[in-house]
């Protein structure tokens, strides 16, 4: 009998051994070849005294402050000097300040445009930090192989790459079967509101759809993902929305000699616990998409854990939250950041004030996570609301499965020695966000390696590029605007 039980327990273990290998092998098929293409010569030196001379005009914003438009101006000047077959051939308009709309027309005007964008604008440097630059941060210094300064990574490099492609294109006479547009806001790092918020708002009057859009967003990292050795390239297919909640509640003041039991900040207390102890739930579908797509560029034990997430669902979950990255990937965040109450050490407050931000993961809306907060929070007397100007719902998740996402990662692995391509959720916010009412496929990706190292450098001290890499991004651009520009889709 207890045989008996042995063989019917190892048999069922095989066959869910066999069950999920089989479920793996499916799941992870590897790549076909790629060609990589070798007939596209750019001038490296010539594009690196290119980003060199935009990365010296000091084009900031700053929080609440905007911008200012001269050093704009100035950068638009640079811009008709360094490429004057684009000013001469493409449609250009300025909306707000200093945002830039370039159109070149396809040859055929049925076709749906694409558009690449890129933000002007750049963040401060840091005062503090000026004298650990290597070279300052707005010298555009060429030395050891790279391009130094603000904007080498964020992002006036794809700004410039694009640039440079479509005039060499134009300078070899292609011609687009679709129209392209090049969409560079100018104030990305302080919300967006005048640059691509505009451009989308011009477009909608003028009743434009795109075909699809390519923005800033994801790159091809290094050592980021577990199980995963190589480079990986990854397209931002989507990013998170955000709410900033304002929590408060009130109680009778008076002095702290006679308390009672009904005080604002136990009760604002209570509830902020309750919120630090209850995420909001994790959803692992993102995820397992990009471990779907990575394929054999995974190891065996992710590939075979990933393909049974119906098993392994538990086990993975926990590896998930136990780093604060790959659990903001999974599930909309609770970060209570701000706490208000009380002026004298003997005197009860009347009320209590709390901010709490979330970052909404897709398919979850503000007013289901609203939902959840009221629920969790279980006490009618904790009012909240969401502050006005801090909230957008999470934008729609792009296909991976038509043309323009396929043509993106053929060019991704033409570019750069057929690496592995995932889609993957963008953390933070970009101005691509404000493209979907016009796009249905809105891609986040800059081509070019960046390491952990390098994710410091970006907002950080000594930002800079390489002049190899700045060549790739031409070379990239150069491709993908051939591959889009076409009919097929
Ligand atoms: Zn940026």
């Amino acid at each position: 009998m207890a045989l008996n039980i042995v063989i019917i327990v190892v048999v069922v273990i095989l066959f869910l051994a066999a069950l999920m290998l089989i479920r793996t092998t499916r799941t992870y098929k590897s790549f076909p070849a790629v060609k990589a293409i070798e007939d596209i010569e750019v001038d490296l030196e010539q594009i690196a005294q290119h980003l060199s001379a935009a990365i010296r005009i000091k084009t900031i914003s700053k929080d609440g402050k905007g911008i200012d438009s001269a050093p704009f101006m100035q950068y638009h000047r640079l811009l008709e000097r360094t490429y004057p077959l684009i000013h001469k051939n493409l449609g250009k308009e300025v909306i707000s300040t200093a945002t830039l709309l370039f159109t070149w027309p396809g040859k055929n005007p049925a076709l749906k445009p694409v558009l690449f964008a890129a933000h002007q604008d750049v963040v401060p440097a840091d005062e503090q930090t000026l004298d650990a630059w290597t070279h300052p941060p707005f010298s555009g210094e060429i030395a050891d192989g790279f391009i130094w300064g603000r904007g080498t990574m964020d992002i006036k490099s794809q700004m410039i790459a694009v640039m440079e492609a479509v005039e060499k294109l134009l300078a070899e006479g292609y011609q687009p079967e679709r129209t392209i547009l090049l969409g560079f806001g100018e104030d990305e790092e302080i919300g967006g509101q005048q640059g691509a918020a505009k451009i989308v708002a011009h477009l909608q009057e003028q009743g434009i759809e795109l075909a699809a859009m390519l923005d800033e967003g994801g790159s091809i990292t290094e050592g980021i993902l577990p199980g995963v050795t190589g480079a990986v390239a990854l397209v931002g297919t989507a990013e998170k929305g955000h709410v900033t909640l304002r929590l408060h509640t009130e109680s009778t003041p008076g002095h702290s000699a006679m308390p009672g039991k009904d005080m604002a900040i136990g009760r604002l207390a209570r509830a902020l616990a309750k919120l630090d102890a209850n995420p909001q739930p994790a959803h692992m579908k993102a995820l397992k998409e990009l471990y779907a797509h990575l394929g054999p560029a995974a190891s065996f034990g992710m590939q075979f854990v990933f393909a049974n997430l119906w098993f392994f669902g538990p086990i993975v979950r926990r590896m998930v939250e136990a780093n604060p990255q790959s659990d903001a990937s999974v599930r909309t965040t609770t970060a209570l950041t701000m706490l208000k109450a009380g002026v004298k050490e003997n005197i009860l407050p009347h009320s209590a004030e709390a901010i709490v931000n979330m970052r909404l993961l897709p398919g979850d809306t503000i007013a289901s996570v609203c939902a959840r907060v009221r629920k969790i929070i279980g006490d009618e007397k904790v009012m909240f609301e969401p502050m006005v100007g801090g909230y957008w719902e999470a934008s729609p998740v792009s296909d991976t499965d038509i043309p323009a996402y396929k043509l993106l990662a053929l060019t991704i692995r033409q570019v750069f020695d057929g690496i592995p391509v995932a889609p993957y959720l963008v953390l933070g916010a970009t101005d691509a966000r404000y493209y979907a009412p016009v796009s249905q496929a809105v891609y986040r990706f800059t081509p070019y390696l960046s390491t952990k190292n390098d994710l410091n450098r970006m907002h950080g001290i000594d930002e800079r590029l390489s002049v190899e890499s700045m060549g790739k991004m031409v070379v990239f651009f150069y491709q993908l605007i051939r591959l889009w520009s076409k009919s097929e889709f």
